[in-house]
């Protein structure tokens, strides 16, 4: 058995697809017979235009034509006569074996692109090395192990999975994942549960130990893996999985209940979300809104900055499959561990401290401002709330909220139509912003506090590393009185507050939460029934009660123990 961190609910079982991260190295070798490389190049082509034109039929229909149209392209490129020349006379002139040859002629052209000015060439080098990478993987007999290329029901394993590799997983081949690093909310993690994927991650090691073929076992709430396991264990678990399976549906009653507490408190509970086909699943599962879009995914899933019209349909689509319903778009926040492959930011010692999310969007007006042109145009489709991730101070905010009325200003010139009542807020994720949050208050609609980071920058406790997520708890006290704190200001002056970080659908947290008076909990759309049952469960006014003991205990195990104790008496 592997134990790791449990990252995404639910029972896997199946085959791994273990990802290798072996880098091929292909050395100089001078060949005689030139007539077999050829031969070798040529059928590689072949078989890799069949690959791709799979790929481009499924990807049509996963994620249709606009994202389809780049196989397409590396369909063109293989077929390049200048390409495929290149090729063949570096085997013919330098008796180079056929990888050989593909790897230094692919890497020629792409180098050529790579220094031209003009932005469009500069993508393509990306997509002739991975036109390249293919061919050689055929030449060499290597299986493809690009999740995007998944053909086959299985588990993946790996040593590490990025927000986008996860983002790019087909729900019904990809039953669960497991990876060697990573915590709860390191990104891929909070992927999982959004497309409602089995996880385990942290687990040090599972991506050595495990083989391609395995059988494999995961527990995505024990946090727990088990490899080549007896039938008898395999029939436990199957019934593990029926009775999950049963749990789920029986909540499906409170799809159109409020969310209130036995004695009367009304709170929102609403969906995190990544794009806009994540809106049908807060619906399906009863969401009262959007209470976090990642707008970063949308940048993530693709080889360029989205347009202004790409960002303006996407959103769009989002506040009009909500209904009206309240939809909180945060502004970009690449950084930490959310990278853009276009955009080359300089190695940083410290990622999550580092030039990311409003930092980069101050700096970079001309992206922020595409941004915000797109949602300040969607804003007639819906009900919009602008957020800004990673505010720190009142400069900052004052800095955004400008730049806002210049687009409002620039677009009324234009006698383009914008909502009058966009709300604006602010994510509360930084220490500083936390404490100051009366003066924030001030000059805000609402609040969102940020709890992955904020749980991070308070602690001083690395999201991503799994060696010291024993330190990573919601419950230690320094964060809960933070958290109190905001709350409190918030309403001081009025406002709002929600929790969008992972403690909003942790079961553990939802009692202290709700005692403290918090408004509004976004979450993975998968917890919110889980939690309307939980809050339907509950009385405020002892929630109260019980918040104000908790906030002075020591420790995050007594905070537990005595919540333990008080909900299920
Ligand atoms: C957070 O920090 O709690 C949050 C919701 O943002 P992210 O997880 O994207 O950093
Ligand atoms: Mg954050």
């Amino acid at each position: 058995m592997i134990k790791g961190i449990a990252a995404s609910s639910g029972i896997a079982i199946g085959k791994a697809f273990v990802i290798s991260e072996n880098v091929i190295e292909v050395k100089e070798t001078i060949i005689k017979d030139t007539a077999m490389e050829k031969d070798l190049f040529h059928k590689a082509i072949k078989t890799a235009k069949a690959q791709l034109e799979a790929i481009k039929a499924s990807a049509e229909s996963k994620m249709g034509k606009d994202k389809a149209e780049i196989f397409g392209a590396h369909i063109m490129m293989l077929e390049d006569p200048e390409l495929i020349g290149a090729v063949e006379s570096s085997i013919e002139q330098k008796k180079y074996k056929a990888e050989y040859a593909v790897k230094t002629t692919i890497e020629m052209f792409a180098s050529m692109m790579d220094s031209m000015e003009d932005e469009y060439m500069k993508e393509r080098a990306a997509d002739i090395r991975d036109v390249g990478q293919r061919l050689f993987n055929i030449i060499l007999g290597v299986e493809n192990t690009a999740i995007s290329e998944i053909n086959r029901s299985c588990i993946i394993v790996a040593r590490d999975l990025t927000p986008s590799d996860t983002a790019q997983m087909d729900r019904k081949l990809v039953l669960g994942f497991v990876t060697d690093v990573g915590g709860r909310t390191s990104h891929s993690a909070i992927m999982a549960r959004t497309l409602e994927i089995p996880a385990v991650v942290g687990t040090g090691n599972a991506s050595s130990v495990i083989k391609n073929g395995d059988n494999v076992i995961i527990d995505g709430d024990g946090g727990v893996v088990l490899v080549n396991p007896d039938d008898e264990t395999i029939g436990k678990y199957k019934n593990k999985q029926d009775q999950l399976h049963q749990y789920n549906k029986s909540l499906e009653v409170l799809k159109n209940a409020e969310s209130i507490s036995k004695d009367g408190k009304k709170v929102e509970i609403a969906g995190n979300i990544g794009g806009p086909k994540d809106v049908m699943r807060v619906l399906e599962n009863g969401g009262e809104g959007v209470g976090l879009f990642r707008t970063e995914f949308l940048y993530m899933d693709k080889k360029s900055f989205p347009t202004e019209e790409e960002q303006f349909n996407a959103y769009r689509e989002v506040l009009e499959g909500m209904q009206g319903k309240p939809v909180v778009i945060r502004t970009l926040d690449i950084g930490g561990d959310k990278k853009l492959s276009y955009l080359s930011i300089p190695e940083e010692m410290n990622p999550f401290l580092g030039y990311r999310a409003i930092r980069l969007c101050l700096d970079r007006k001309d992206i922020f401002k595409t941004q915000l042109r797109a949602l300040l145009r969607a804003s007639a489709y819906g009900n919009l709330r602008i957020m800004f991730p990673m505010i720190s101070g009142v400069n900052e905010l004052r800095e955004a909220k400008k730049v806002i009325e210049e687009v409002k200003s620039k677009l009324a010139s234009e006698n383009i139509e914008i909502s009058d009542e966009i709300q604006i807020g602010i994510m509360i994720e930084i220490p500083s912003a936390a404490v100051i949050s009366d003066m924030l208050a001030k000059e805000v609609d609402f609040f969102s506090i940020g709890t992955n980071d904020l749980i991070q920058y308070t602690v001083a406790v690395d999201r991503m590393n799994e060696k010291v997520s024993y330190l990573y708890s919601p419950l230690n006290p320094g964060v809960l009185r933070l958290i109190k704190l905001v709350i409190d200001n918030a309403h001081r002056e009025g406002k709002w507050v929600g929790v969008c970080g992972e403690m909003a659908g942790d079961l553990n947290a939802i009692p202290v939460l709700l005692g403290m008076g918090l408004d509004e909990f976004s979450m993975s759309a998968s917890s919110i029934l889980k939690a309307r049952k939980l809050i339907g469960s509950l009385s405020y006014e002892e929630m109260k009660n019980m918040t104000s003991e908790v906030l002075n205990m020591p420790t995050p195990e007594e905070i537990l123990k005595h919540i333990e104790s008080i909900i299920n008496n």
